[in-house]
């Protein structure tokens, strides 16, 4: 076989995508996870430290109970096995932004193991420290010709949960939703900010390709800091196709960290892959194990909210929501919580009817902010619901009805009466219908030769001289009636 035909035979091969993601999540606690240091946000630089987090000779670190508590509460909502008793490890390396040369972090016993969240599984929940930052002064900041960087100590030991997957995510598109997922789900315990501009949601992945049917994995590589969803995707989307462009060359993929700049496409590589031996990992001689008692656990455990998976499973189950709708509703808890108020006012109401309205129309006048926050109350969206149930108003008007409850707030039935929005009666309709069907004969015998697209000229007829009063359907009803 000539080197075309193996070319040929490599070109055609399909390859699948094989993905894994590490998760870093700052955590909402007071202070820091090894001194009494509050967390900063935002303040001025290098004031939010103490000889602790700076590394000063002769410190001792003390484990955050509140870093545990909320690791814990991850580890548990994450269906993860609590190890009885986890330790911590010094990972050595050097750089400015880690004054002790070492980060503390967990190593081979983790906080949390094997679990699961939708249809990724989780290996493993650790606890460790945040390093500083490094500020880039650029042109400006010159010392003896080079560009200097300054050091702000302020987040330094922030305490971080690091979250591992297997690696059983298999498209880019995939990695998006759950971390989507995983953020609704961080959010709604309320152990972080989950803000991935401001960093205290960070998402690495690790990408490999192989081809369909194999089962050993491919050589990865790992991409660091996909800081939003669409990056996320974009990045690793161009990671499969180079990879897969180098495996059809014949090529081979190298084990490497890169960079994805958002802004090129690009790909760059930041270093080759360090192996866990380069760090030197030993126990933290400082730190006594953390060993949950029953009663942390327990703590724990009660703390954990409804979460937002759950929550999709219920609303399917117990209100017959469509998968979709009851996940929109479920990853909003705001627009969730709206729904189920609005149900709570009015035992007969429809859930799903409410649902498409909170889901659809609500969401198209708010947008992002919380309905709580704007003037409409869910009561008067189940009021609504139910006139438009009942034919008083139709549905184009509710939509101008639900407006001016967001704007303004008050009660459907008096917008109705107030701007004359309320369904034209049945006698009044009826005369609405003929009148337009005498005014458009030519598009009435088309209708009847077979041209069903010709009823659009009678219903727009209909729409204006009743201003959008009349229930779509009626009036297809009562055209095809006359025909
Ligand atoms: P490392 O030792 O390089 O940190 P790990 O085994 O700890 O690698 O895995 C880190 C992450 O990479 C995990 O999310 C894991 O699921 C994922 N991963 C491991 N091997 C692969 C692979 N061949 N392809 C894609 N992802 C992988
Ligand atoms: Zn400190
Ligand atoms: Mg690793």
């Amino acid at each position: 076989m000539g080197a075309g035909r193996v070319g040929d035979a490599l070109a055609e091969r399909a390859y699948e995508p094989v993905i894994g993601l590490e998760i870093h999540v700052q955590l909402s606690t007071r202070t820091k996870m090894f001194c009494g240091c509050e967390l900063s946000f935002g303040e001025e630089p290098n004031t939010r430290t103490c000889p602790v987090c700076l590394g000063l000779p002769g410190t001792l670190p003390v484990t955050n109970a509140q870093a545990v508590h909320f690791g814990l509460m991850i580890g548990m909502a994450l269906g993860c096995d609590p190890a009885p008793r986890s330790i911590f490890h010094r990972k050595n390396y050097f750089y400015p932004d880690l004054p002790k040369g070492y980060q503390i972090s967990q190593y081979d016993i983790p906080l949390a193991r094997d679990g699961r969240l939708g249809d990724i599984r989780i290996h493993r929940v650790h606890l460790e420290e945040d390093a500083a930052k490094l500020v880039h002064a650029g042109a400006s900041g010159r010392i003896h010709g080079a560009e200097a960087s300054a050091v702000d100590f302020n987040r330094g030991g922030t305490p971080l949960v690091e979250i591992v997957t297997e690696p059983d995510v298999r498209s880019a598109a995939q990695a998006a939703e759950w971390l989507r997922l995983l953020r609704v789900t961080l959010r709604q315990l309320g152990v972080s900010d989950v803000n991935m501009d401001e960093g205290s949601l960070r998402c690495d992945a690790n990408v490999s390709i192989r081809p369909v049917g194999e089962t050993t994995l491919g050589t990865k590589t790992e991409l660091k800091n996909m800081n939003s969803f669409r990056f996320l995707e974009r990045g690793v989307n161009a990671e499969i196709a180079r990879q897969e462009e180098l495996l059809r060359e014949g090529g081979t993929v190298s084990q490497e960290t890169l960079h994805f700049d958002p802004r090129t496409g690009a790909l760059s590589p930041l270093r080759s892959k360090e192996e866990a031996h380069d760090y030197r990992y030993f126990p933290e001689p400082d730190l006594v194990p953390v060993a949950p008692t029953e009663e942390m656990l327990e703590r724990a455990r009660s703390a954990l909210p409804e979460l937002p998976a759950e929550r999709a499973e219920r609303l399917e189950r117990d209100m017959g929501l469509a998968p979709d709708t009851a996940r929109r509703l479920a990853f909003r808890s705001d627009l969730g919580d709206f729904l189920e108020e609005a149900l709570a006012a009015d035992s007969e109401a429809d859930p799903e009817a409410i649902a498409n309205w909170v889901v659809g129309e609500l969401v198209a006048n708010i947008g992002d902010a919380d309905p709580a926050d704007t003037k409409v109350e869910p009561q008067a969206l189940a009021a609504l619901v139910k006139m438009v149930g009942e034919g008083t108003v139709a549905g184009s008007a509710a939509k101008e009805v639900l407006a001016i409850l967001v704007a303004d707030g008050g009660h459907p039935a008096e917008i109705v009466n107030e701007k004359s929005l309320g369904a034209a009666d049945s006698d009044e309709l009826a005369g609405i219908v003929d009148q337009a069907m005498t005014d458009n004969a030519d598009a009435v015998e088309k209708i009847r030769a077979g041209n069903d697209k010709a009823i659009g000229a009678v219903m727009g007829a209909v729409m204006r001289e009743t201003k959008g009063r009349a229930d779509g359907g009626e009036v297809q009803r009562l055209i095809r009636e006359r025909l």
